[in-house]
Parts: C-alpha cells; sequence; structure tokens
C-alpha cells in the first residue's frame, strides 16, 4: 500500500492497474502529477534484465538497432564532440558509435562482469555503481548524459534527476528514454490486467523491474523540482516506419525526452 506519490509527495493516489500471476501488485496513479507508482512492497527484480554482451559491430541485433536511432537522435542535437556519460549503458554501443565521431565515452552498469567484458572488447572505462549512490568521487563533467530505459528502473527519480545534474556541465544534455503511460499500448495493457487478462504468462514469483512510469506531465514535473527544461519530447516505437506518425500524434509505446540543465541550477 503507498499512501504518498513518491514524485510530488501528494496523497491522491488511485489504484489504477493490478498486475502479477495473481493480480497482487497494485500500481498507483498519482491524480496530481500523474506519475504511476508501483507498490514497492512486494519486491522487484532487477535481475530478470542482466544482458550478456552483444558487440555494437553486430548491426543487426535488436538492441542495437535501438540504439542507433537512439544515437541518430542525440547526435543531431548535438553535433559538436564532447564528453559523454552513458548510465546503465549495456554493451556500450551507444558510447561506441559516439567514439567514432570524436567523442570521449564513459559508461556505467551495474556489475563488473558487464564492465569488463566492454572494457576488453572496446577499450571503454566503465565505473561499476548503483547510480543512486554514485556521488561522482573525481567530480567529472560531462556534456551529455544518457539513461536508456534507466529512469523507470529507479525508487527515486528526484535524486535521479539530481545525481544527473551533478553529473552534467551548465546548459549539457541529458537524452532519456522510458515507457509512456500515456500511449495506446498502455491504454490496452490497463484494460486487460484490470480484466486478468495478460496476468498468466508471469510466474507466481514475478515481480516487476520497474519502480515509477511516466507520461510527458509527470516528466515536466520532475524537470521543474529539480533544475531542468524540456528540449525536445517525442515517442516512438520499435517500428520506424510507425515513428512518422507518431512524430505528430504522440501515444507510442517509449518515450524519448531531450532536457537541458539550468544553469542555474545547484
Ligand atoms: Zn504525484
Amino acid at each position: 500500500m503507498i499512501d504518498q506519490c513518491r514524485l510530488c509527495g501528494g496523497g491522491n493516489l488511485r489504484q489504477w492497474m493490478l498486475d502479477g500471476r495473481n493480480r497482487d501488485l497494485v500500481y498507483y496513479k498519482c491524480a496530481d502529477c500523474s506519475l504511476w507508482n508501483y507498490d514497492l512492497d512486494c519486491g522487484v527484480d532487477q535481475t530478470q534484465y542482466t544482458e550478456t554482451y552483444v558487440s555494437p559491430e553486430d548491426t543487426g541485433h535488436k538492441f542495437n538497432v535501438g540504439i542507433r536511432q537512439s544515437w541518430e537522435f542525440l547526435r543531431k542535437y548535438a553535433p559538436v564532440p564532447g564528453s559523454i556519460m552513458d548510465i546503465g549503458c549495456g554493451s556500450a554501443c551507444l558510447l561506441y558509435l559516439a567514439r567514432k565521431e570524436g567523442w570521449r565515452v564513459r559508461g556505467m552498469e551495474l556489475t563488473q562482469q558487464a564492465a569488463d567484458d566492454i572494457r576488453e572488447d572496446q577499450g571503454i572505462d566503465v565505473i561499476v555503481a548503483n547510480f543512486l549512490e554514485y556521488d561522482n568521487p573525481d567530480a567529472e563533467l560531462y556534456d551529455v548524459v544518457v539513461l536508456r530505459h534507466v529512469l523507470e528502473h529507479l525508487p527515486d527519480s528526484i535524486l535521479a534527476m539530481q545525481n544527473i545534474g551533478r553529473l552534467l556541465k551548465d546548459d549539457g544534455l541529458a537524452l532519456l528514454e522510458f515507457p509512456n503511460t500515456r500511449s495506446y499500448s498502455y491504454a490496452v495493457k490497463r484494460i486487460l490486467k484490470n480484466r486478468g487478462l495478460r496476468n498468466k504468462k508471469f510466474s507466481a514469483d514475478w515481480r516487476p523491474g520497474h519502480c515509477n512510469e511516466f507520461c510527458r506531465e509527470s516528466f515536466e514535473y520532475l524537470l521543474a523540482r529539480t533544475g531542468f527544461e524540456l528540449v525536445i519530447w517525442r515517442t516512438y516505437s520499435s517500428k520506424p516506419f510507425a515513428n512518422v506518425f507518431y512524430r505528430y500524434v504522440p501515444i507510442a509505446s517509449k518515450a524519448r525526452a531531450l532536457v537541458r540543465k539550468k544553469a542555474t541550477a545547484a
């Protein structure tokens, strides 16, 4: 049970979606800021996302296809090579692409194994840390910070954005990608799950990895609280063809946001 929104602190939470095999995982939507708060009392499981290393030269791999789209987007708005930090960099494909164009690159991953695989294959420096606990001991500042499908896994979104701010130069850019709750597929998912459909595919002890999920409104609220401004908001799917449509009607299942750290932020 949650009685306070983890983003705005308000108590105006509505039971919004039931998930899990026994429909015992409750998601609450905040009526004030629109954040979807997952009830974390049931526990979360981040181990289900553990990836094996995929070479960035495997251009057909689905992970790398998605990352190439992120990089194509980012390089349009950050055309001058500088320094970049990718939080939860996976197999470092985005850093591989950035380095080819002259960027100084560094990543962060949760496991030593992931960092070792990347260093061994590509010679890229990867910090092993939990981002919410990382206090930037060498006070390195970057031009760009990237979090692809990381924000929704972090219980404290405000601390996450503050930590991004501490890694960025003034006016530095951050690219964030995460699920978009105000999407067509989430609307359908909610109807089905609240009727007990689509829940049986999970084992009884399945636990989600997500803690909080955003739409544009809740994300902009988060930015305003943490000293950032929204530069671009897009929604996208894995089908490039459909993305032409989603550019005008932003209801795709995933969001891609470019944000700027305000120079006045602490
Ligand atoms: Zn709220």
